[in-house]
């Protein structure tokens, strides 16, 4: 059951599903509505390997209604949405074994410009995570290059990665705040993997004990559909064999 608290602000502020922004019962226990609910894939035991990381992990699989509330939150500023999101995130990372005071959460940065949207994306989340664990967070460790232009305006993958690579210059100031930590990279929704990759490499020159990300959701590749993959397992370095599953719509 609901805490009583929780209902009375949801009165006062429309409770609003995650998936597809409509109203939600106040009274109910979950915070996304009956047809939605069945379209979150919940991925969060899984983990991705991605290179120059521990292991990227992932809230939702980037489909159906997880899809289009990251999408209201990111383009159309969804605060609800997003709020739900970095709460998501929060959980997972809560129950990562790596998971302590030593930990750092770092945001992809966006573009220069301040009313960049998928910094503005990043760092909101970020935050939030931040508060929710009570850990610290650096906001301006690095800062994306000029020329480095969106990735969803790349169409091949090589595209992608050659735009994302070198694409961060590591903010020597803030760096100091990150030597000997565990740094978390927090990112909205990772695709191939490779902009983390690449923030990891700068961050790396700031000598971290370690580098893992989150982000609220992964869009499985081709590659990956129905394949194994070798992923180092970041307590006690074994390796495992997942599965990552096929998606239908993206
Ligand atoms: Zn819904």
């Amino acid at each position: 059951m609901r805490n009583i608290i929780t209902v009375i602000t949801d009165m006062i502020f429309t409770r609003r599903c995650p998936g597809c922004g409509e109203p939600v019962d106040i009274f109910a226990d979950s915070d996304i509505c009956p047809s939605c609910l069945p379209g979150f894939r919940d991925i969060s035991d899984k983990m991705f390997y991605v290179s120059d990381i521990r292991c990227l992990k992932a809230v939702y699989s980037f489909s159906g209604p997880a899809r289009h509330g990251l999408h209201r939150f990111k383009f159309r500023g969804d605060g609800s949405a997003g709020i739900f999101f970095a709460d998501r995130i929060a959980e997972m990372i809560r129950n990562e074994k790596y998971f302590d005071k030593n930990c750092v959460l770092v945001p992809i940065p966006g573009n220069i410009e301040k009313t960049d949207r998928e910094y503005v994306q990043a760092v909101f989340l970020a935050k939030r995570r931040a508060r929710k664990l009570h850990i610290g967070y650096v906001g301006d460790a690095m800062r994306k290059k000029k020329s480095v232009i969106s990735q969803t305006k790349c169409r091949t993958l090589l595209a992608r990665r050659e735009n994302i690579a070198n694409a961060f210059i590591l903010n020597k100031r803030s760096a100091s705040k990150l030597c000997g930590k565990k740094v978390i990279i927090i990112d909205d929704i990772s695709t191939t993997g490779s902009t983390i990759s690449s923030a990891a490499r700068t961050l790396k020159k700031a000598n971290p004990a370690e580098i893992y990300a989150a982000c609220a959701a992964r869009t499985p590749t081709h590659k990956d559909i129905g394949k194994k993959y070798i992923v180092r397992c970041p307590d006690n370095m074994k390796t495992l064999l997942v599965v990552a599953k096929g998606n239908s719509d993206s």
